[in-house]
C-alpha cells in the first residue's frame, strides 16, 4: 500500500446520480442534500453542470450564499472546444459564471473518441486540455481534471493516455481523475494501470468509477491501494445504468478495514441516516440489503445459526453496525423460537423464557404464521402484538364503517371514492375520499376523518405498498399478503395484512401502520 495518510472524498450525487433511472431532485433538494454532505464531511460537491439549465445555473448561485463548513462545491464542464479559444468557450465561462472555488473538467484521453468523437487531431486534443486547465486555474480555481475513458484508453494507447496526465499536469490541475466511464475495468487491470503511471512527477491521482462489472467499489478500493488520494462516487451507489461506485460503502471500508483517513471518517456514525436522507429526498425506496448502511445489513434471522444468535449475535457481525448508525435486527418468526421473543422483549421488560407471555406469544406467532402472516419483514405488526398482549396497546380509533366505491369511465383512468364512519372517544366521526386505488382511498379517508383530532397524520405517509399472493391454487379464493413501509423521514416501518379479500388484507396492514406510529411515536414520544 502506498504511503498517505488521506484521501478526499468527492461527491457526484448530484450530477452524476441524477442520472439514475428514477433519480429526480428539485433545487430545494439539491440544496438540502448538499447541506447534508456537507456536514457529513464530505470534501467535494459536484452540483452539476451549469450550462446544462436554469436549475443547475440556479443551484450554484444559491449554493454561493450557503456557509459551507467542509464542502467545496464544485461545478463540471468540459474542455474548450475544438477550434475555439478557452476565454470566449461557452464550456469555460460558463464554469466560471458558477463562481464556485473548484471546477470539474472533462476531457478526451481515449484516441478513439478523439478522432470519432470529437473529430479533431491528437495535437489539438493536448492543447484544448491545456488551455481549458490552465484558463481555469488562472482565474483562481481549484482545477480537478476528469480524464474520460482513461482505461480503455490507456489499454488502446498509453503512450497518449500518459500525455494527457502530463499535459494535465503541466497546465496546473490540482488532480487527475482516471474515469471508467463504461464501467468495463476489472480491478487487476486498475492495480497494474494505477501501478504503471510514473506518479511522483503528476499532479495527484484521483478515480471515477461506474459499476458495469459490479465493481466501482472493489475497484475505487485498489486504487487506493495503488496510490489514489481522491475518490469519486455518490451516495447509495446511484448513477447512470449500473450506478456509480458507492460511497456508502467506499468511506466505511477505507476507514474501518483500511485504517485510512477521510472527512468522513469523524461523522461515520451518521452515514445511515444520509443514506437514508438522501433516498427519502430522492423519493427512492431505500435498498434493504446495501452494505454497511441497509435495513438488513445487521439482521439475523435464525435457522443454521441459531445458536450463535441467540448468545452472541456480534459474532455473526464484520463490525458493529452502530459504527456507522445502523441496528442490530433480530428477525422474528416461529422458527426462532422463544429466545428471539424475549429479546424481542426486552424493549419493554425482562421476561422469562418459561413465562407465560412468551409462551403465548411464541404460540400466537406459529398461528399467525399458518394463516400466511410473516413478521420478518413486519416487525411493526408484532410490536403490535406485543403491546397488545401486554396491555400496552391504545388503538388509534375505532371502525364503525367504510364503504368503497370503484368507477372507472371509457377513456379515463379508474377512481375509487371512499366513505369511513369511525369513533375517537366515542365521538363520530366522518372521513371521504377520492383516490386512485383502495389503499390510497383508505388512507386519505381516515386522514380526512381525523384530520382535528390527530393532526400528527401528517407527519407520516406510505412509502411502498406489496402484494403478493399466497396459494396460487385456490384461484379466487387465494390469500392476499400485503406489506406496507410507512415513514416520518426519521423513522421507518413495516406492517403486514392477510385475508382473501385484498382490500381487508391493506386495511390491515394500514391501520397496523398508523397504530405502530400511534404508539410509539405519539403516545411514548421519548420511548
Ligand atoms: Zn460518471
Amino acid at each position: 500500500m502506498k504511503n498517505f495518510d488521506k484521501v478526499t472524498i468527492f461527491d457526484t450525487t448530484l450530477r452524476d446520480g441524477t442520472q439514475g433511472t428514477g433519480i429526480n431532485l428539485t433545487l430545494k433538494d439539491k440544496l438540502d442534500i448538499a447541506a447534508k454532505l456537507d456536514e457529513a464531511g464530505v470534501d467535494y460537491i459536484e452540483g452539476g453542470f451549469p450550462l446544462s439549465s436554469e436549475k443547475e445555473a440556479s443551484f450554484f448561485r444559491l449554493a454561493q450564499k450557503e456557509n459551507y463548513k467542509h464542502s467545496k462545491i464544485t461545478a463540471f464542464g468540459s474542455t474548450r472546444k475544438s477550434g475555439n479559444k478557452a476565454e470566449s468557450d461557452p464550456y469555460i465561462t460558463a464554469m466560471l459564471q458558477a463562481e464556485t472555488p473548484a471546477v470539474v473538467v472533462v476531457g478526451k484521453s481515449w484516441k478513439e473518441h478523439v478522432e470519432k468523437v470529437i473529430n479533431t487531431t491528437f495535437e489539438e486534443n493536448l492543447e484544448m486540455i491545456y488551455d481549458s486547465i490552465h484558463l481555469l486555474k488562472k482565474e483562481g480555481r481549484e482545477v480537478i481534471f476528469d480524464l474520460e475513458h482513461f482505461f480503455d484508453g490507456y489499454k488502446g494507447d498509453s503512450e497518449y493516455a500518459l500525455k494527457v496526465l502530463q499535459t494535465g499536469t503541466e497546465a496546473g490541475a490540482h488532480s487527475l481523475v482516471l474515469c471508467d466511464t463504461n464501467g468495463g475495468t476489472l480491478p487487476m487491470e486498475v492495480l497494474e494501470i494505477i501501478n504503471s503511471l510514473p506518479q511522483k512527477d503528476l499532479a495527484p491521482i484521483g478515480v471515477h468509477f461506474h459499476n458495469d462489472t459490479g465493481n466501482a467499489v472493489a475497484n475505487s478500493i485498489m486504487s487506493v491501494t495503488a496510490g489514489a488520494s481522491h475518490i469519486q462516487g455518490t451516495i447509495n451507489g446511484w448513477g447512470e445504468r449500473c450506478g456509480n461506485a458507492n460511497l456508502c460503502i467506499i468511506v466505511p471500508n477505507l476507514a474501518l478495514k483500511m485504517g485510512i483517513y477521510t472527512n468522513m471518517n469523524d461523522g461515520l456514525s451518521g452515514l445511515t441516516t444520509l443514506s437514508r436522507y438522501v433516498a427519502e429526498k430522492a423519493n427512492v425506496i431505500p435498498d434493504k440489503s446495501q452494505p454497511y448502511v441497509g435495513e438488513t445489513a445487521f439482521s439475523h434471522k435464525a435457522g443454521q445459526h441459531a445458536d450463535v444468535i441467540a448468545k452472541a449475535p456480534e459474532l455473526m457481525e464484520h463490525i458493529d453496525g452502530k459504527l456507522v448508525g445502523n441496528k442490530r435486527k433480530i428477525l422474528i418468526s416461529g422458527l426462532a423460537g422463544k429466545s428471539t421473543i424475549v429479546r424481542k422483549l426486552a424493549k419493554y421488560g425482562d421476561f422469562d423464557k418459561q413465562s407465560e407471555v412468551v409462551s403465548s406469544l411464541f404460540e400466537s406467532l406459529k398461528e399467525k404464521e399458518l394463516e400466511g402472516y410473516e413478521y420478518e419483514a413486519a416487525e411493526a405488526s408484532f410490536d403490535l402484538i406485543i403491546r397488545k398482549s401486554l396491555d400496552r396497546f391504545a388503538s388509534i380509533f375505532d371502525l364503525s364503517n367504510y364503504h368503497l366505491e370503484s368507477f372507472k369511465t371509457k377513456g379515463a383512468k379508474s377512481k375509487t371514492v371512499g366513505r369511513i364512519f369511525l369513533k375517537v372517544k366515542g365521538i363520530d366521526h366522518m372521513g371521504a375520499a377520492v383516490g386512485e386505488g383502495p389503499v390510497e382511498t383508505l388512507d386519505e379517508a381516515i386522514r380526512d376523518a381525523l384530520i382535528q383530532t390527530h393532526p400528527f397524520l401528517s407527519k407520516m405517509h406510505l412509502i411502498d405498498y406489496k402484494v403478493r399472493i399466497l396459494n396460487p391454487e385456490e384461484a379466487a379464493h387465494a390469500k392476499t399478503r400485503v406489506f406496507i413501509t410507512s415513514s416520518d423521514h426519521q423513522h421507518s416501518w413495516d406492517t403486514v395484512g392477510v385475508s382473501e379479500n385484498i382490500v381487508e388484507a391493506s386495511w390491515e396492514a394500514l391501520i397496523d401502520s398508523m397504530n405502530y406510529y400511534y404508539n410509539n411515536f405519539v403516545l411514548e414520544e421519548d420511548n
